[in-house]
């Protein structure tokens, strides 16, 4: 539970930061509302908190499932691993689909709003996204949001990482079978690891550490955020 307040903390104050950024995004606006979004697993327990999960959704959930989609060939934090080793980063080799995601209703609003993933949070765009384009951001609005993916997977680094089809059977399945599931999965679900690094272009660190301290010191439960990073991180100091 407790890292269900966190979570909700970070959504709440990223919530209020994009504020400063324009966008032309707007109620009804779904083009980036696809079979691609992905998840961790502390994500996909507060969204099935909503309690909108019906046998309608899951039905149609179930067949996204059936069909070829994406699924992300590792996680960030292991991308940013790699990086710092220097390693070579295993390309993205599965489709990337636009069909609609299941939890789009009939108007083209989402069903659970409230408690989407990060991956719709962080999606905005200052101009109109073609179908099946891609969104026109801010480049710091890109470092912020990868930190806030790396941040969200540390936090829940005994967790899974996966595209929304595969993690929500995972949130729904007693815990005791979430290892066989994930097993079952064949490499569909990826394993969240610890956070190495941030990954932030030289031209906005200044920024980014104000950012960081600002985020550092939201309260969650009786506990600040910068309880839940690494302490080798000077960047919140
Ligand atoms: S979960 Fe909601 S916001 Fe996210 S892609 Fe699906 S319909 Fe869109």
């Amino acid at each position: 539970m407790s890292k269900l307040l966190a979570l909700e903390a970070i959504y709440n104050f990223y919530e209020q930061f994009v504020k400063g950024f324009s966008t032309v995004c707007e109620k009804g606006c779904h083009t980036c509302c696809t079979t691609n979004v992905t998840v961790t697993s502390l994500e996909t327990n507060y969204l099935l908190q909503s309690g909108n999960m019906d046998k309608q959704l899951l039905a149609k959930l179930e067949e996204e499932q059936q069909k070829d989609h994406f699924v992300p060939s590792t996680t960030i934090n292991t991308t940013a691993a790699m990086c710092l080793a220097q390693k070579a980063i295993p390309e993205e080799t599965s489709p990337i689909t636009f069909e609609p995601c299941p939890l789009l209703d009939e108007q083209g609003l989402c069903t659970v709003y409230e408690h989407r993933p990060f991956s719709c949070r962080a999606m905005s765009s200052q101009t109109l996204c073609p179908q099946g384009g891609q969104a026109d951001m801010p480049p710091f609005l890109v470092t912020i949001n990868l930190a806030i993916y790396q941040i969200l997977e540390h936090i829940d680094s005994e967790g899974w990482y996966g595209n929304l089809l595969d993690m929500i059977p995972l949130g729904l399945a007693e815990r005791g079978k979430v290892p066989d599931l994930v097993a079952a999965a064949g490499g569909r679900i990826k394993t969240n690891r610890q956070l190495p690094c941030f990954v932030v272009p030289p031209d906005d660190t200044i920024r980014f550490k104000s950012f960081m301290r600002r985020l550092a010191k939201e309260k969650w439960a009786d506990h600040t955020l910068a309880e839940l990073l690494p302490e080798k991180y000077s960047i919140l100091s």
